[in-house]
C-alpha cells in the first residue's frame, strides 16, 4: 500500500481541483482530506457520512458550581486568567489550558478536569471512494492531532478494504497539520502557481519535505498564466534536484466544473484534464 500527499505552499492554487481528479483517476484508494480547518475537498466529492466519531485532545478544567464556595483560590492560581469569578467560579474553555493546578487546590474538590471534544472525524462515502475527513470547532489548536489521527483511521480501513493506495489532500502552509500529514508518506506532490509568492511558499513546503527527507515533486498549475515565472520555478527545482512532475495550462472549464462539483477529468475532454491525465499516469509509474 502507498500512499500519496498533495500539498500546496498557499491555497487558491488549484490543488483541490487536481486532488479531485485524481480521487477520479485512482482505483481501489482511500481518500483523506488533511484540512480539518476549512476543507474544499469535500464542496467537490460531496461526502455522505457513513461513521461520525467524536474527537478529544487535552483537557479543560469545569466548576461543579454546587460545590463551589467562591473562595477565589483558582482565580488567583490560574496563570492562563482563565477563572473569573462571580457568585462562583467560572472557567473559560478558550483560555484553560488544562494545566490542573485549579483543581489540585481547590479546597472544596469543586474543580473537575474533562477531556476536551474539539472536533469530530468521519468516514464517509462519495462517488470516487471512501473519503476519511473531520472538522475542528473553531478556535481549537489540535490541528496537527486531528491529522495524524485520521491518517491512522484511513491506514486502518485502507488494510480491512485491501486498498493499494492512500491519496491524501493536504492543508495548505507548513503549520502543523502539514507536517502531521508528512509522516509515512511515500511521496509528496507539490502544486505550486507561477507567482512570486507561489515561489516563496513552495521553496518553504520543499525545505519541509527535504527536512524529513521526503521525496517531492512538483507540479505548476495554471503554468500559462506567466510563463516567465513558470521558467523561474523550474529553475529553482532545478537548483534544488526536485523534478516538476507536470505542468497544467489554465483552463475556464476547471472553474465551472468546480462550480458544478465534478473533478474536471469526470466532466470533459479539456486542456487541463488533459495535463492532468499525463501528470497522473507519470505519479503513478514514480510509486
Ligand atoms: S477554588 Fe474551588 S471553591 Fe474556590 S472559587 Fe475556585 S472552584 Fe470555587
Ligand atoms: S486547569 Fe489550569 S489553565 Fe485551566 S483553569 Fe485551571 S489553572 Fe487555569
Amino acid at each position: 500500500m502507498k500512499e500519496v500527499l498533495i500539498l500546496s505552499g498557499k491555497g487558491g492554487t488549484g490543488k483541490t481541483s487536481i486532488v479531485g481528479s485524481f480521487a477520479h483517476m485512482a482505483e481501489n484508494k482511500i481518500l483523506v482530506d488533511c484540512d480539518v480547518d476549512a476543507s474544499d475537498l469535500h464542496l467537490l466529492l460531496a461526502p455522505r457520512p457513513r461513521e461520525e466519531h467524536d474527537f478529544y485532545s487535552g483537557i479543560k478544567a469545569r466548576v461543579v458550581t454546587d460545590k463551589c464556595s467562591a473562595c477565589g483560590l483558582c482565580a488567583e492560581l490560574c496563570q492562563f486568567e482563565a477563572v473569573t469569578m462571580t457568585e462562583t467560579a467560572a472557567i473559560s474553555s478558550f483560555s484553560c489550558e488544562g494545566c490542573g493546578v485549579c483543581a489540585h487546590f481547590c479546597p472544596e474538590q469543586a474543580i473537575v478536569l474533562d477531556e476536551n471534544h474539539c472536533g469530530s472525524w468521519y468516514i464517509s462515502d462519495t462517488a470516487y471512494g471512501p473519503l476519511v475527513h473531520a472538522q475542528l470547532f473553531a478556535g481549537e489548536e489540535n490541528s496537527g492531532k486531528l491529522v495524524s489521527y485520521i491518517k491512522n483511521q484511513a491506514r486502518q480501513l485502507a488494510e480491512a478494504t485491501m486498498a493499494e493506495l492512500i491519496l491524501i489532500d493536504g492543508s495548505p502552509g507548513v503549520g502543523c497539520p502539514v507536517i502531521a500529514s508528512l509522516s509515512n508518506v511515500d511521496m509528496a506532490l507539490i502544486i505550486t502557481e507561477p507567482s512570486l509568492s507561489g515561489q516563496h511558499d513552495l521553496e518553504r513546503v520543499l525545505d519541509l519535505a527535504n527536512h524529513f527527507k521526503l521525496p517531492a515533486m512538483v507540479c505548476i498549475n495554471k503554468w500559462d498564466l506567466h510563463p516567465e515565472m513558470s521558467g523561474e520555478i523550474a529553475g529553482t527545482c532545478h537548483t534544488r534536484g526536485v523534478e516538476i512532475l507536470g505542468k497544467i495550462p489554465f483552463d475556464q472549464m476547471v472553474v465551472t466544473c468546480q462550480i458544478q462539483g465534478v473533478p474536471v477529468t469526470d466532466s470533459c475532454n479539456s486542456l487541463a484534464a488533459y495535463s492532468i491525465q499525463k501528470l497522473w499516469n507519470r505519479l503513478q509509474k514514480k510509486l
